[in-house]
């Protein structure tokens, strides 16, 4: 059963993110498709379309809606396309990826929440592929991939992911320090080059991880 209780709250979501520079419609569709409320934690349940971060299980957060905007947008997402998201988290961005009609594959290193999102994925009938890892050495039987997204902060682009990613294939990713980062956005040209644009400023709790942070 659709659940409209949160309707109106997702329109003035919606028109603040056209206000923020959210131009995609499919993007905008999605957001205002996927209740948001289900991938948060109940005490937060009145909060769901503000446009903020909260916090989820292990001192980890669901992204901020227009941060989700942004980096969705930023991939020129297209139906089929195949995308690994590093950073599982709630499931919210995977769930966004999905509902576009892309092929999603995701990575989450701490298992409460690999365990929830993944129940979560079956409940709201996402065909999601999600994995228990470290995400900072990919999915590589899966790869290569048209884009990939890493929704934590990296002290530098995973190499290995890198070599995951498709010719033409774009890459978002929050790369900085453990508490501000670039965002940056990374087109494969070719075997050997990527071409790189730095954009806004972001803050992302840390990629840990073999090619991120240590603990
Ligand atoms: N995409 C998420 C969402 O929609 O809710 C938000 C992600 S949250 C800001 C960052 C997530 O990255 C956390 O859940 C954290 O445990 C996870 N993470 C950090 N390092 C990781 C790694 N090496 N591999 C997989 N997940 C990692």
């Amino acid at each position: 059963m659709i659940d409209t209780r949160f309707n109106e709250q997702k329109r003035v979501l919606i028109e603040l993110l056209k206000t923020k520079g959210i131009k995609d419609t499919s993007v905008l569709n999605a957001i205002m498709t996927v209740p948001r409320e289900r991938f948060i934690i109940p005490a937060f349940m009145s909060r769901a379309y503000e446009d903020s971060a909260l916090p989820i299980d292990d001192n980890q957060t669901i992204s901020q809606p227009y941060t989700v905007a942004y980096m969705t947008e930023c991939l020129q997402v297209k139906k089929n396309d195949k995308i690994l998201e590093i950073g599982t988290g709630s499931g919210y961005q995977a769930a966004i990826l999905s509902i576009m009609g892309a092929k999603i594959f995701t990575i989450e290193r701490i298992q409460s929440l690999y365990t929830k999102s993944k129940d979560l994925f079956k409940q709201l009938n996402l065909p999601i592929n999600s994995r228990l890892s470290d995400g900072t050495l990919g999915w590589r039987e899966m790869g290569p991939f048209d884009c990939i997204i890493i929704t934590a902060g990296a002290p530098d682009v995973p190499n290995t992911l890198l070599s995951q990613l498709k010719i033409n294939g774009r890459m978002i990713a929050p790369i900085g320090d453990r508490i501000n980062q670039d965002m940056v956005l990374i087109i494969r040209k070719s075997e050997s080059e990527f071409e790189k644009k730095v954009l806004d400023k972001f803050q992302f709790v840390p990629l840990i991880g073999k090619e991120g942070w240590n603990v």
